[in-house]
């Protein structure tokens, strides 16, 4: 059994890209389930094999203990430790080879506290897992936040600790221009020169990002499936070592 988790900034498309990487993988006939880690969405476009809200529910929180949906938020996924072991149970019941995981709106909040990591080690087990790291594409267009996604994608690839693949999401909703140069950017160059002038801490730290990256970030459209191929292949790379595992 293989983890597939999906974790990005709110917003980033990480519930679409689970629904629609699910049913391209589906399309190959390939066995997979889907689990919703999400305490806080309201209407998934989905049916999940396993639903986090079955456990705790963001509004049922909210309601309870009086609080607003942020303060909620936080409460739920806090809550969820202490359900863990019966959660661990349920999806360990799921007998797929691949699980895809669709983590809560706010990146922070799953991946900088304890549930982020105590769960994808617990979920997973003996498994293997990898984590798609979603940076909108909308957002990636300019230097300085497409820099700020980046050093997010490694701190959340340090916090969780398991291998992790990057994409660009929603590249539908860019121009080819805007594209090119994102590419551009994904191996390093013309990064730099785009920034303008920066000052010395920035210019080193983004040398060194730019030194760090390891696989380019893979731009992907869950409207029209482009970069599923190369997204899947590269899952796999990571997983099976270039195996297939059906
Ligand atoms: P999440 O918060 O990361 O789970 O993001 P969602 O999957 O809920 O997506 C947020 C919004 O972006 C929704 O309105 C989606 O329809 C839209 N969206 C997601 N993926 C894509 C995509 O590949 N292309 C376009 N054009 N819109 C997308
Ligand atoms: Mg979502």
């Amino acid at each position: 059994m293989y983890y597939v988790f999906f974790t990005g900034t709110a917003g980033s498309g990480k519930t679409t890209a689970v629904k629609e990487f699910r049913d391209y993988l589906l399309d190959q006939e390939m066995d997979v389930a889907v689990v919703n880690m999400d305490p806080a969405v309201e209407t998934l476009p989905y049916t999940p094999d396993f639903d986090v809200r079955d456990y705790v529910d963001a509004r049922e929180v909210m309601e309870r203990f009086g609080l607003g949906p942020n303060s909620s938020l936080i409460v739920s996924i806090d809550l969820l430790l202490t359900k863990a072991t019966d959660i661990k149970r349920e999806v360990g019941e799921i007998e797929s080879n691949y699980v895809l995981v669709d983590t809560p709106g706010q990146v922070e909040l799953f991946a900088y506290r304890d549930t982020g990591r105590t769960f994808s080690s617990l979920l997973v087990g003996d498994s293997k897992s990898v984590n798609v790291f979603l940076m909108d594409s909308f957002i990636a267009r300019e230097a300085r936040s497409y820099v700020s996604l980046l050093l997010l994608s490694s701190s959340i690839r340090f916090k969780l600790g398991i291998p992790q693949v990057n994409v660009l999401s929603k590249v539908d909703l860019i121009s080819d221009k805007e594209l090119e140069k994102l590419l551009a950017w994904g191996e390093g160059e013309d990064l730099l020169d785009s920034l303008g002038v920066v000052d010395d801490y920035s210019f080193e730290l983004v040398r060194t990002l730019i030194e760090s990256l390891e696989v380019p970030p893979i731009p992907l459209s869950s409207t029209n499936r482009e970069g599923f191929d190369k997204l899947y292949a590269e899952i796999q790379r990571i997983l099976a070592g270039g195996e297939d595992f059906v």
